[in-house]
């Protein structure tokens, strides 16, 4: 193969010997072409008997619309140096990791499509023709590398119920009940003054899921929360008295407003009751909550 075909693969330390057309897209035949990999990692002495040759397979960023993998023919070497714990090894290099699926430019593509591109977790599979598993691991590595252990301070926190996904439910012979394993409900967790943005997002619409997420924050990063906003609901007030017990709570804007709505209409229709002795148009019900 060419030395142009090595190159426009771009993988350092590694040189194309072939490429076939495999069943679901292309295979690139390799063979090791760095001098380092040759050098035993724990001694860095150059070895010179080889214990023979073997193929890995690892999947790489696609060709196209379509999946490319490799197929990379590499030595395992003997050790010569005396005093080296280690007998034997194989080449590596750092753009094919060893006993790993992926080559580290298509991990490092599948996330940052997640991270960085806004694209969604199934879409970045497909585009990379990998299964969704797989970007969600390689996004999750990524974001606890990125992120910090603690959110920074935060004054005004927000919480708000999110709805998400499917319920799903298992018959409980026991009880001779439904049980909810799944709940479709959330509470996102938000910085209002900052910009962190999402904080946090739990299952579930009980106080305890609230206290809960709260108490695993150091108590001086509680202390600080000055304020939260919540909708009207008595769980979270609740929740928040427990939790934030120093903390003010406020009613956001929207919610209000919203109540204040309901409450004109419900007025409305009593009072059209009382003087035309029947009830106002359909067209005058109250709006209703987006998230609810
Ligand atoms: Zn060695």
């Amino acid at each position: 193969m060419s030395d142009a075909t090595t190159r426009l693969l771009g993988l350092e330390g590694l040189a194309v010997t072939g490429i076939e057309d495999g069943q679901v897209g292309p295979v690139v035949y390799l063979v090791t072409a760095d001098e380092a990999a040759r050098r035993c990692p724990e001694s860095g002495t150059r070895a010179r008997r080889s214990k023979g040759r073997r193929t890995t397979r690892q999947r790489d960023l696609p060709t196209g619309y379509r999946r490319r993998s490799l197929a990379w023919r590499k030595r395992r070497w003997r050790c010569d140096e005396p005093s080296c714990p280690r007998r034997s090894f194989t080449e590596a290099v750092g753009s094919v990791p060893a006993r790993k699926r992926l080559t580290v430019r298509l991990r490092a593509s599948a996330r940052a499509a997640v991270a960085d591109a806004g694209r969604t977790v199934v879409q970045s599979a497909r585009d990379h023709r990998v299964s969704w598993p797989v970007v969600v691991a390689a996004f999750t590595e990524h974001a606890a590398r990125v992120l910090p252990v603690q959110p920074e301070t935060v004054e005004v926190l927000g919480i708000d119920e999110v709805r998400r996904g499917r319920p799903k439910w298992v018959y409980d012979e026991q009880a001779q009940s439904w049980q909810t394993i799944v709940d479709r409900w959330h509470i996102g967790f938000v910085d209002l003054s900052g910009g962190q943005g999402l904080l946090g997002q739990v299952e579930g619409r009980t106080a305890a899921a609230v206290v809960e997420w709260l108490a695993a924050h150091p108590a001086d990063w509680r202390q600080r929360v000055r304020h939260v906003a919540i909708d009207m609901s008595t769980v979270f007030k609740s929740a928040i008295r427990q939790a934030l017990p120093h903390a003010q709570l406020v009613v956001d804007h929207f919610h209000i407003v919203q109540l204040a709505n309901a409450a004109v209409t419900e007025v409305r229709r009593r009072v059209t009751i009382q003087v035309r002795g029947r009830r106002g148009r359909k067209a005058t019900a109250s709006g209703s909550c987006a998230t609810g």
